[in-house]
């Protein structure tokens, strides 16, 4: 139940506002068959002509059996008796007192709060996907999707996921968002997620109080308790990049020498001495120790006509930096971390 007082999705309040004041909603209700447990009904997804309940624990949804058998693969087939231990299956469907069949997802290993993101997606998907859904929002609808077999969601989910936190290393993740993108990276071949989450591990030292505090009440103040952390073998391979992206930044801020042919005398490229006082004297390359992806950016942004480059100069630093990034995102970090990452 966790689930549900961390994230809570949308409320639908046109779906609200059908609840009947007799049978008010988000109650424990006592089931009819004494042998039964008790059950809430959601507060949100609870329609009054629905034609269909699923639970999942003890929270009942009263849904439209129409609408679950248009999205869903699973659904359909569950409906129609083809998943085996469906309809005669007493741990997964009973015969509610409205005369409503109801279904229970729990074996089907489906988390609320997942079910909940799915189902507000379904509502209005336009507005789901226009509003720029979380990464753990996207995260779940690709658990559910792929579990309960709704296609479309799920290829939706999958490319936004690509487009939006794949690539970038914004928006930003959170420890828990990096643990969780790991995992799902993972679970359905998505690489460059995987490669992205644990740059962002890397990139802040701090992170790692986080991860191996045995304890939530431990944490620092104001962190939100992690959920899951990483395993030994996964922090292992944490560590390592940590300590390769630090040698990398080292090597790559003793910027090469460029064979200046400016008219009338080289400019200051040509001195070392000035190009090491450039790069020293910013703070940059204490800053950027574990997180070169960024340092690379703020070397790009140095004025460097200002401190004496000519054009020819500027351009042919600002093309080597660039190259360096890309080679150290693409070829660097999937070896290190060990990637077959698709083009
Ligand atoms: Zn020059």
């Amino acid at each position: 139940m966790s689930g549900t007082d961390s994230q809570q999705p949308v409320v639908d309040k046109k779906r609200k506002s059908k609840e009947t004041v007799a049978n008010p909603p988000n109650k424990r209700m006592k089931h009819p068959h004494p042998s039964l447990p008790d059950f809430i009904k959601h507060p949100t997804f609870w329609a009054d002509d629905g034609s269909v309940l699923v639970q999942i624990e003890d929270v009942r949804m009263r849904l439209h059996r129409s609408r679950l058998k248009t999205n869903s693969t699973w659904f359909a087939e569950l409906f129609d008796g083809k998943i085996s231990g469906g309809i005669y299956d007493p741990d997964i469907m009973e015969q509610d007192d409205d005369g409503l069949p109801l279904y229970r997802l729990d074996m089907m290993d489906v988390k609320l709060n997942d079910f909940e993101v799915l189902l507000t997606a379904m509502d209005n998907a336009l507005d789901f996907f226009l509003e720029k859904p979380t990464f753990s929002c996207i995260a779940a609808l690709i658990r559910v999707s792929s579990t309960l077999q709704f296609p479309r969601f799920f290829s939706y989910a999958e490319s936004i996921l690509d487009s939006q936190f794949s690539r970038m290393l914004s928006p930003p993740f959170s420890v828990k968002e990096a643990v969780e993108a790991i995992d799902l990276g993972r679970r359905y071949s998505h690489p460059q997620l995987v490669k992205r989450a644990f740059y962002e591990l890397a990139r802040v030292p701090g992170q790692f109080r986080l991860l191996v505090t045995p304890n939530e009440d431990q944490l620092p103040k104001g962190s939100s308790p992690l959920l899951e952390r990483l395993d030994v073998g996964d922090f292992a391979i944490l560590l390592d990049l940590q300590r390769e992206l630090s040698r990398t930044w080292l090597e790559l801020t003793d910027l090469p020498p460029i064979g200046c042919t400016q008219p009338g005398g080289v400019c200051a490229s040509s001195s070392p001495s000035k190009t090491w006082e450039i790069v020293h004297g910013t703070g940059i390359m204490k800053e950027h120790q574990l997180d070169p992806m960024s340092g690379i950016c703020k070397l790009a942004e140095i004025d460097w006509k200002g401190n004496g480059y000519c054009d020819g100069c500027r351009n042919e630093r600002i093309r080597f930096l660039t190259e360096q990034r890309t080679k150290l995102w693409v070829e660097k970090m999937e070896t290190w971390l060990n990637l077959q990452v698709p083009l």
